[in-house]
């Protein structure tokens, strides 16, 4: 089989995620035939240092061996069984392994199977949990500009890249959104601090004005990632903690995508010392392996929905796939590495690694800021450093880099037209100053003409 095959049988039979189809009439489909650590292979032997962890999901490498042998022998005892009525011990143990490590106060894990769902759970649990406390009149959702919370409706709905959003306005929840804490719309001589805290402002006059009708506010903590890997103080969740409990609001924190070392932390709400009312994780959660999710929460919220059956004041919400058995054992398996291994302290040596890599880039004209948070590193091009003037959209200037990055062994997927690096943890430091060299020289080529 070559790639030029398995694109075209691709290409007669599937509909991708995310993508005009029409581009792939001139931009090829990679069939990976592969993958081992941090590294894809095709189908004709090309390989691609994946950066970006296969969509931000990867922690300790594909093919990765301590997760490989703990799902052969989940496999041999037990593939799935339904979570209602029933229970089994990877799904016991992942829930204690969870409280014990997740900030204090959170007691109670409910799961599902992807992101979005588990973010649709967390939007109806903290309804319903002041429903069942009689508060009828608290509607609304309040979520921060340029956030993401995934793609089916209701978590669109509490979602605010254009893009993905414009389209679907017709059919979505009306939400209250706050100004993003996003430090690159900062001030010149203004520090993240700064500017975090000035945008807080918004948020408490309308949690000031509004707390009656709002059930909660979600926020991706400390790195808003689809919407271009913008970042932000942790001061801002420092003060939100604080303005929901006076006003009587819950806080969800999405950790989807920053949660499990991304941010320097375990998860990204420890850097601002709090505990949100609903923690959503999923992606990183079985090391990039299987499709799994989960709300942790408090044991209050949980008693708001415990009584007599007839009083009908159950979460009655399920998925299929909840608590899968062999997603559970792959995240069992990827918690006992952050335990061997002290993977985040080797981490704060691959961060600062990449700081060094990409340093040189800080002064190219085209590039208007590199930021980082932890594993997470963003370099924004721009058409005019100064007044930070965007390439105009259509150009897809960040596509080239794309295009550039693979002919030269990288999965580099830049958001719009900033290049990031979100790599699994098992990267080298010789690999990611290759990989800055890469982006460089992609950045180099999509800036000119
Ligand atoms: C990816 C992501 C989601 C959605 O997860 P899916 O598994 O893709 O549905 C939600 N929130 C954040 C912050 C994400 O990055």
């Amino acid at each position: 089989m070559s790639n030029a095959e398995l694109s075209k049988r691709d290409l007669s039979v599937l509909w991708h995620p995310c993508t005009q189809m029409k581009d792939h009439e001139w931009l090829p489909i990679i069939p990976i035939r592969s993958g081992k650590g941090v590294w894809l292979e095709d189908f004709e032997g090309n390989r691609y240092l994946d950066a970006i962890s296969s969509w931000w999901v990867n922690l300790f490498g594909h093919a990765n061996p301590r997760i490989n042998a703990a799902l052969v022998q989940q496999l041999e005892k037990l593939e799935h069984v339904l979570l209602a009525g029933f229970s089994h011990e990877p799904v016991i143990e992942l829930s204690e392994r969870l409280v014990e490590i997740t900030p204090p106060g959170l007691d109670r894990c409910f799961y599902a199977d992807n992101g979005s769902s588990a973010v649709e759970v967390a939007l109806k649990m903290s309804f319903h949990a002041w429903l069942n406390q009689g508060k009828t009149g608290k509607t609304k959702f309040v979520t921060l500009e340029n956030s993401y919370h995934g793609e089916t409706l209701g978590a669109l709905s509490v979602g605010n890249v254009e893009l993905y959003r414009k389209t679907y306005k017709p059919l979505l929840l009306e939400t209250i959104t706050a100004p993003s804490p996003d430090c690159y719309l900062r001030e010149a001589g203004e520090s993240w601090r700064e500017y975090s805290l000035r945008q807080f402002e918004h948020m408490e006059k309308i949690l000031r004005r509004q707390a009656d009708e709002i059930c909660a506010v979600i926020v991706e903590p400390l790195v808003q990632c689809a919407g271009n890997m913008r970042m932000y103080h942790p001061v801002y969740l420092e003060r939100l903690r604080s303005a929901c409990d006076r006003y009587g609001v819950h806080l969800i924190a999405d950790e989807i995508a920053v949660g499990f070392g991304r941010t320097g932390t375990l998860f990204a709400c420890e850097q601002a010392g709090i505990t949100p009312d609903f923690l959503c994780l999923s992606k990183g959660l079985t090391g990039g392996y299987l499709p799994l999710s989960v709300v942790v929460t408090r044991n209050s919220i949980y008693d708001c929905f415990y009584d007599d059956y007839e009083n009908l004041t159950a979460f009655l919400h399920s998925h299929s796939y909840t608590g899968n058995p062999l997603g559970c054992q792959a995240a069992l398996a990827t918690l006992d590495i952050f335990n061997d291994d002290d993977v985040i302290g080797n981490n704060v040596t691959l961060a600062r690694a990449m700081q060094t890599a990409t340093a040189e880039l800080a002064d190219h004209p085209h590039v208007a800021e590199i930021r980082q948070t932890g594993m997470i590193l963003a370099i924004e091009m721009v058409r005019d450093r100064t007044t930070h003037e965007p390439w105009p959209w259509q150009e897809r200037r960040g596509l080239k880099v794309y295009q550039h990055a693979l002919q030269h062994g990288a999965l580099l997927r830049p958001l719009g037209n900033v290049v990031y690096f979100m790599p699994p943890y098992v990267i080298t430091p010789d690999e990611i100053r290759t990989l800055a060299e890469v982006a460089r020289d992609g950045i180099n080529l999509a800036t000119t003409g």
